[in-house]
């Protein structure tokens, strides 16, 4: 790894700050970002979580917010592809998380080309970032609503299955759902639950990832993720007026949320970023 891009996945802080003042309307939080409200819901979709992304995807496009969305989905054995969906079923044929590094602006460069113009995207926090530069770059062509994951860190499949077969026993390839939750990596296997540590499986991260400082989404028109909720529920914080229209009237059952869980990890996600690009320094 480079310095250089190591440095490019370390966010910038004014580059970022240029971003969130145009597409961010909101006030700002020093640990999370700009936004205007935070809520733990569970939606009647079963998703990974509170299946909160995949009911927006499906409201969005009733209500004609978009009428394409670039999302990711499930490919043969544990991998994962960005995707177009048009319809609730397409939508519903992704939910759930794998816990890969995607690259979704492909698509939506695609998307654009094609002459769309009302694009939703989900993706992880890096992917975020890109996708608020290329909406720079067709400034007024094209209205894109982002719906930001949280992300700690991501997986190389071929070496997440090496780690899951020696340490859990299992073929990856044949989990039904894979789930990060306290510190704890599970995977449902034949109906059986195979589970440890995250921290075991530090060699099948991503080596990119220990550079990254933003955990949730911070320039997403919505986050979602899994912490701050309880089992079954998603953590949405909205950022802009984008995502609080997506919101309006969202049918959820809403539920307490733990903001200092929240803070927590996204603290200790800057702080490994900034030992991790100090020790690569050190060694030039
Ligand atoms: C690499 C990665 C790491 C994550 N780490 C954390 C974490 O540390 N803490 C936390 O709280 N949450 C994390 N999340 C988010 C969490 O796993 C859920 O995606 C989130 O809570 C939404 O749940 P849901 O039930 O609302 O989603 P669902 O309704 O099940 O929909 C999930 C959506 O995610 C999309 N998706 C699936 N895999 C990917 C991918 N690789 N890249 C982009 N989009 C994808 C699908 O297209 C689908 O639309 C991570 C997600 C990813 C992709
Ligand atoms: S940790 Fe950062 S670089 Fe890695 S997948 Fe998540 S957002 Fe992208």
């Amino acid at each position: 790894m480079s310095n250089n891009q190591a440095e490019k996945t370390q966010t910038s802080k004014c580059q970022d700050e240029a971003l969130e003042k145009q597409f961010l309307e909101e006030k700002k939080d020093e640990d999370l970002g700009v936004y205007c409200d935070l809520f733990s819901a569970k939606t009647t979709f079963e998703g990974q979580d509170g299946g909160v992304v995949s009911a927006l995807l499906v409201k969005g496009f009733e209500e004609g917010l978009f009428d394409v969305a670039v999302i990711v989905r499930r490919g043969e054995g544990y991998s994962a592809k960005a995707t177009v969906a048009s319809s609730a079923d397409e939508v519903l044929a992704a939910k759930g998380t794998r816990y890969l590094k995607v690259n979704v602006t492909k698509k939506l460069r695609e998307l654009i080309s094609q002459g769309k113009i009302h694009i939703a995207v989900v993706c992880t926090p890096c992917e975020a970032k890109a996708v608020r530069k290329i909406q720079q770059t067709f400034k007024g062509e094209c209205e894109i609503t982002i719906i930001g994951l949280f992300c700690f860190e991501a997986f190389n499949s071929a070496r997440l299955k090496t780690e899951t077969a020696v340490r859990l026993g299992i073929d990856l390839d044949k989990a039904q759902k894979t789930q990060i939750r306290h510190g704890k990596f599970s995977a449902l296997v034949d109906g059986k639950e195979y589970s440890c540590k995250v921290k075991e499986l530090d060699e099948a991260a991503e080596k990119i990832c220990s550079y990254c400082n933003d955990f949730t989404s911070q320039l997403a028109d919505v986050s979602v993720g899994s912490v701050g909720s309880r089992k079954g529920y998603s953590t949405v914080i909205v950022r802009s007026k984008v995502g609080e229209k997506l919101l309006k009237n969202f049918d959820a059952v809403k539920d307490a949320v733990d903001k200092e869980e929240i803070v927590r990890l996204s603290k200790f996600k800057c702080e490994r970023a900034k030992k991790s690009l100090a020790l690569l320094k050190s060694h030039k």
